[in-house]
């Protein structure tokens, strides 16, 4: 049957209510929290504020911010709030550096996780009768593992295909019937490039709809991959500190995401000051968990750039809407899904004996990421035995794979051709900005 809402009774509760939740959630999260993780409770001692002094979300802004180097800082287990035995799962950031941010999950949290990824696919009009393809890639990545969760929860026929092999994706696509597709939207438009290409019209598959996120696009790509399809593309949003996609996810309305408010609790700050900002202004989005039990996270920043709604919803949802991501406060690139920061091509080009003299290109061709990386010799280092350079940018180009989890192509070029800035060096080039990606 045709269900509106996954859990109706949260989905649509007047917004009075879902605060008093919140204000219950969150002194008890609180309390959890300086209890059973010294690494906050430092940081709340440090900040003069006790769990007593929060009586509900009110006082959210007198608890202290959390940012990733905190979770890199305590990596594996210095945030971890419960006993590793009543731990059921682990799963990690993309491509980061040796200290990967880890996140840790009870089976209460899978739960909670899988409900939110459900409640996105019944907002796409998910029902058990649909056949949910899901090409996220599976692993440490929690896009293949939140919507796989989900589209159980939900009863759909569940494809786990994970990412790549585009052939095979769509032969099962078109063999087993598939009526919704989860992916990054540069994957389904490259998927939607693929049908088109091998001769296959919109109307031939069974395909209704699209859960596409973890990375910016823009409403020109999703009308696109609409019509290059034959579905309604929606929007997810989330991150693996807090559980993984489904922190919000688009209605029918399509005008915003809307944000799982009985287990995120959602603020906006100006970045610079840490002041937080009336709904409706553009700012940081801060995110504090209500209800987690093995990685609870009070204010933590999470760099990207939007604007929170309280405006009545089409859809009949009552819960806050975010905009899409506008951009980022930090130099955080996602590349082919991958989050890459020019600290560790950095890194990795001292650890080679190269000098910090380089240049990030990035652009998305056919829908594709491309990612090159010109990178300056030392004078001792210019050759012109035959071979020599090629041999040396494969040599970089397998570092940098080992430190971001994706290939650069490498460009060595001569000493001193890359253009030295008087002010803050120019180190990437996104050329994607042109076609209106908000990186
Ligand atoms: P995920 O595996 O969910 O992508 P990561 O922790 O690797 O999580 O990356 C999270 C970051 O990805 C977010 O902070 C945000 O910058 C970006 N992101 C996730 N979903 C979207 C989306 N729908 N639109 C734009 N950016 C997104
Ligand atoms: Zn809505």
């Amino acid at each position: 049957m045709q269900k509106k809402y996954f859990q109706p009774e949260m989905e649509t509760m007047p917004v009075e209510e879902i605060k008093k939740i919140q204000d219950e959630k969150l002194v008890k999260q609180v309390r959890y929290v300086y209890e059973n993780v010294k690494y906050y409770r430092d940081l709340m001692d440090e900040k003069g504020v006790s769990p007593d002094d929060i009586k509900g979300t009110d006082d959210l802004y007198k608890l202290p911010f959390v940012k990733k180097d905190d979770l890199r800082e305590a990596y594996p287990y210095g945030l971890l709030a419960t006993d590793i035995r009543n731990c059921v799962r682990i799963q990690s950031t993309s491509g980061t550096t040796g200290k990967r941010v880890v996140a840790f999950y009870t089976q209460n949290d899978v739960d909670m996780w899988e409900d939110c990824c459900a409640r996105a696919i019944v907002a796409a009009g998910g029902t058990e009768g649909d056949v949910c393809q899901v090409c996220y890639g599976y692993g440490l990545f929690t896009g293949g593992a939140g919507l796989h969760g989900g589209s159980h929860r939900v009863g759909c026929l569940t494809l786990p295909m994970s990412s790549g092999n585009t052939d095979r994706q769509i032969q099962f696509m078109m063999d087993l019937n598939s009526t919704i597709l989860c992916c990054t939207p540069s994957y389904a438009a490259y998927i939607g490039e693929t049908l088109r290409e091998k001769g296959y019209k919109p109307e031939d598959n069974k395909l209704k709809a699209g859960i596409f996120g973890a990375e910016p696009w823009t409403e020109e790509m999703r009308r696109d991959i609409e019509k290059t399809l034959g579905i309604k593309a929606y929007d997810i949003y989330g991150l693996t500190e807090l559980s993984g996609p489904g922190v919000a996810f688009e209605c029918e309305a399509q005008t915003g995401m809307h944000i799982n408010e009985d287990h995120f609790l959602a603020e906006v700050i100006n970045p610079e000051t840490g002041e937080v900002l009336p709904i409706g202004s553009k700012g940081e989005l801060v995110f504090t968990s209500l209800d987690k039990e093995a990685f609870p996270l009070l204010r933590y920043r999470t760099r990207d750039i939007c604007v929170l709604s309280r405006e009545k919803c089409s859809c009949g949802r009552t819960f806050l809407k975010m905009t899409k991501p506008l951009g980022r406060s930090d130099d955080m690139m996602i590349i082919r899904g991958v989050n890459v920061f020019p600290s560790q091509i950095e890194a990795v080009l001292l650890n080679s004996g190269y000098e910090a003299n380089y240049q990030i290109i990035v652009d998305r061709v056919n829908n594709t990421d491309t990612f090159d990386i010109n990178v300056e010799m030392k004078q001792d280092d210019f050759t012109d035995i035959p071979g020599a350079i090629t041999k040396k940018e494969k040599e970089l180009q397998n570092a940098m794979k080992a430190m971001l989890g994706i290939n650069p192509k490498i460009h060595l070029v001569t000493p001193k051709s890359i253009e030295r800035s008087e002010g803050k060096a120019v180190r990437v080039i996104d050329k994607r900005k042109r076609l209106g990606i908000n990186v």
